[in-house]
């Protein structure tokens, strides 16, 4: 009956998860009231109870064998045993449960996320130094780069660049022991062995890992005798050949409280850079992301305008871009409508404005008669020749593209004119961009102006 269970939880919790956590569970007991399995570990007996008890006890039943419970009984065998999978934390050594501990347990569990894999990692001019070497140490092969570095700004994909790596890599290794945790995480485990007396397992578990990833290195910086153990680990997996990767948030040399002996030893293999996004890649993004999303929202319907407006607008934090598209897409479906520019304004006011460069209407105003060749004042003056009536739509478009402002706001800018004048604009030069190329250019060209 266990056999037959097994084999649907392979299929119910991946192939990963299974050989993680239910493969390594021995039987010890099943009858009506009770299974009860034996785990080598604290650890793994509090993770399996708390997320995998409720699927065990659906496949035994389904499986012949209903029980009022799942019970897990820590057993350890023989000597401590490493995570052989990025999911797995490495086991715990047979810690007492206070809560004290478990807490710490929970904020060790450093799960890969699904979503972070090198198939959706957009790649663009910005980023695609620091995927290739990426991907290049995820194949294995020799240790040609050790550590790699890689470092940029919040939000720039570091983390989803190592939890891709580590993926990778264990899928092609599957007996490597992968560790992949943040240097807080590091640090705490360091501090947890100090007080608990498990030193010498700490060190024993982190040396004899295969592939050590240490996310936000940064964070080590002036705490002392964690720097000191990150040190002496470092030179131990170096001097076997394993690999170290390392993220942070700037280069190792600009790491303040770091010891200088630390960023030589990060400096010496290969330093890469994710550097600040650009238009394209952000708009590549979000229209994976709308593709992703579709799954969800399978009656998705949204105006390639809108994309390229988000693109161009949320420029700091590929993080921000996405919590954008979210709730636009959640705000949407919800109210069962279309997303439009007006919709995306409304929804996101608070997220453009912060991330608003304060282009003022007037600017826009202002470059455009200068383009054109017209007077301020007849771009913003009642005349409806097509010479000056284009050019002032051009600047409506303009107006709602690049900055946070609504259309009656636009409206009044313009000589007081209604919002639906505005808008009436704003869709003509919608509809030219596409067929008219004049058009087309002269749009891009000061967009382009107004942005630099
Ligand atoms: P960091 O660790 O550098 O602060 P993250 O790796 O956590 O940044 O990335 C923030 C979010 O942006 C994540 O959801 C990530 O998937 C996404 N992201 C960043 N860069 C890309 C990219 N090039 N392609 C797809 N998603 C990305
Ligand atoms: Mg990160």
């Amino acid at each position: 009956i266990w056999g037959q269970a097994r084999a649907e939880l392979q299929k119910s919790v991946g192939a990963n998860n299974y050989t993680t956590w239910i493969e390594p569970l021995r039987l010890t007991r099943l009858d009506d009231s009770e299974a009860g399995f034996a785990t080598p570990t604290r650890f793994m007996s509090n993770w399996v109870s708390r997320h995998y008890s409720d699927t065990i006890r659906t496949e035994l039943a389904r499986a012949g064998q209903a029980v009022e419970r799942v019970t897990f009984e820590v057993q350890p065998a023989g000597s401590p045993k490493v995570a052989t999978a990025p999911e797995a934390p490495a086991a715990e050594a047979d810690a007492p449960a206070s809560p004290a501990v478990l807490r710490g347990e929970d904020d060790l569990a450093a799960p890969l996320d699904n979503r972070f894999t090198f198939n959706n990692f957009i790649v663009g001019k910005p980023n695609e130094l620091a995927h290739a070497a990426a991907r290049r140490v995820a194949e294995g092969g020799p240790v040609t780069f050790n550590p790699l570095f890689l470092y940029g700004g919040v939000g720039l994909g570091k983390t989803h660049l190592m939890h891709a790596i580590a993926r990778e890599y264990q899928a092609s290794h599957p007996e490597a022991r992968v560790l992949y945790l943040s240097a807080e995480q590091f640090m705490y485990r360091f501090v947890q062995a100090l007080r608990e007396r498990t030193i010498m397992d700490f060190k024993e578990l982190f040396r004899t890992v295969s592939v050590l990833m240490v996310d936000d290195v940064q964070f080590i910086a002036g705490k002392d005798s964690t720097q000191e153990e990150f040190f002496h680990t470092f030179n131990a997996l170096v001097d076997q050949g394993k690999q170290i990767i390392i993220s942070a948030d700037r280069a190792p040399g600009e790491i303040k409280d770091l010891e200088e002996r630390i960023k030589s030893r990060l400096s010496c293999g290969l330093i890469v850079d994710l550097h600040p996004t650009d238009y394209e890649l952000r708009l590549g993004i979000l229209q994976a992301k709308t593709e992703a999303f579709r799954v969800m929202y399978p009656n998705l319907e949204i105006a390639p305008e809108v994309l390229e407006f988000l693109a161009r607008r949320i420029t700091s934090n590929v993080r921000v871009l996405e919590g954008a598209l979210q709730r636009l897409l959640a705000h949407a479906s919800l109210l069962g409508c279309k997303i439009t520019l007006d919709l995306t304004q409304s929804c996101l006011g608070d997220i453009l404005r912060s991330s608003d460069r304060k282009l003022t209407i007037e600017e826009i105003q202002r470059k455009v008669a200068e383009h054109y060749n017209i007077r301020l004042a007849d771009l913003v003056g009642p005349k409806r020749v097509r010479t000056v009536a284009r050019p002032r739509q051009v600047a409506m478009y303009l107006a709602k593209q690049l900055t946070a402002r609504s259309l009656p706001e636009i409206g009044r800018r313009f000589g007081g004119r209604d919002h639906t004048t505005i808008m009436h604009g704003v869709r003509k030069i919608e509809e030219l961009k596409s067929d008219d190329r004049q058009i087309a250019e002269d749009v891009e060209l000061l967009r382009r102006l107004l942005e630099a």
